[in-house]
């Protein structure tokens, strides 16, 4: 079950308690794409939301797994071919994070995503032995990039760029934005939120983080020039025979992630790098995840378990407890 994602994650401006001269326009849009709720506003410069819209559209039509003349599901169906140069510097960048991950982010997970029926909201419990038989095609080190953005996909192999195609939206859009002086800005694909600058009147952007567990939210972090991307189990989900089943696979057993999480959030510059920790990290389990903070530097994360919030050192003086967590010690995680 997908929840409207507006619903679950709010930005929180904060009331202009400054005087100012003439506050900066602003240029807000909503766009439903991706199989979800984009909200996207430009603080300042003309009105450049019909050129966002745009790259929406053209993002989606490149790397939809479920739409017959994308760039994807062609790949998909005739496991080569040449993709558009956008599409081919996104697979190279994903395929460094699954390396970077150890393969807990594995694009090529699709045909076992598709078995549980994510894609389809046909969702089914798969058996071991079909997800057994699945699993043998998925391996991202078999995808050979070549020569003239050709693509080679390994035999049977399908692949799923769901897990990094908004951060890496949201990248192109705030380039875009940029390149065109803005610099103020701030848009949330459907969860994934990313601030180009401050606010317009130069304090920072507050983004609340959804509560997993219920309605509401779990706390609030103060960003700029960020993107805040969170990955759970509770944003696409199906219950049978009393158990919970969500969309976020473990590569090394078929099966829905079960590592101690609720949820992860990302907080990085780059969106893409977001998305992807975000689901990796998540797939990893409380853990490992932790450890790989640890070894890996140019993130924050915020954790969500069953026993409360954990967030990485660089976040404490930015990240404030919200709801039934206001009552709970926030652990701080810190680089030893
Ligand atoms: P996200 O919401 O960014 O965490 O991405 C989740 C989506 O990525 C799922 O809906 C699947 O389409 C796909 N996915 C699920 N598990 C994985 C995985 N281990 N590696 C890569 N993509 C995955
Ligand atoms: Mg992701």
């Amino acid at each position: 079950m997908k929840k409207v994602s507006i619903l679950i994650l709010c930005l929180l401006f904060l009331c202009g308690c400054q005087e100012q001269a003439e506050p900066a326009k602003q240029y807000s849009k909503t766009v439903f794409a991706m199989d979800t709720v984009m909200e996207l506003s430009v603080y300042g410069v003309e009105d450049m939301l019909a050129g966002a819209e745009y790259i929406i559209t053209d993002t989606e039509n490149q790397l939809s797994v479920t739409r017959p003349d994308s760039e994807i599901y062609r790949l998909n169906e005739e496991g080569q071919g040449k993709v558009s140069e956008n599409t081919y510097a996104l697979l190279e960048q994903a395929l460094e994070l699954c390396t970077l991950t150890d393969g807990a982010l594995d694009i090529s997970i699709y045909p076992v995503v598709k078995a549980w029926g994510f894609t389809t909201d046909e969702h089914r419990v798969p058996d071991a032995n079909e997800l057994n038989t699945l699993l043998q095609s998925v391996d991202y080190s078999k995808i050979e990039l070549r020569e003239g953005n050709a693509v080679l996909l390994g035999e049977h192999m399908q692949i799923d760029l769901g897990s990094v195609a908004k951060g890496w939206l949201g990248d192109a859009i705030l380039d875009y934005f940029r390149s065109n002086g803005v610099e103020s800005a701030m848009i949330n694909l459907g969860g994934n939120v990313q601030a180009l600058g401050a606010k317009s009147d130069g304090s920072l952007w507050r983004v609340a983080i959804t509560d997993p567990s219920e309605e509401g939210y779990a706390g609030v972090v103060e960003i700029k020039d960020r993107a805040v991307i969170t990955s759970g189990g509770y944003e696409r989900y199906f219950d049978q025979d009393g158990l919970r089943y969500h969309h976020i696979i473990d590569p090394s057993t078929g099966y829905p992630a079960d590592g101690g999480l609720l949820s992860v959030t990302i907080i990085g510059e780059s969106g893409v790098t977001c998305d992807a920790l975000s689901t990796a990290l998540f797939v990893m389990g409380f853990d490992k995840a932790t450890y790989f903070w640890k070894h890996n530097n140019g993130f924050e994360a915020i954790f969500i378990t069953d026993n409360g919030i954990c967030i990485t050192e660089g976040l404490t003086s930015v990240f404030s407890p919200l709801g039934k967590y206001e009552n709970t010690e926030v652990v701080i995680l810190h680089r030893d």
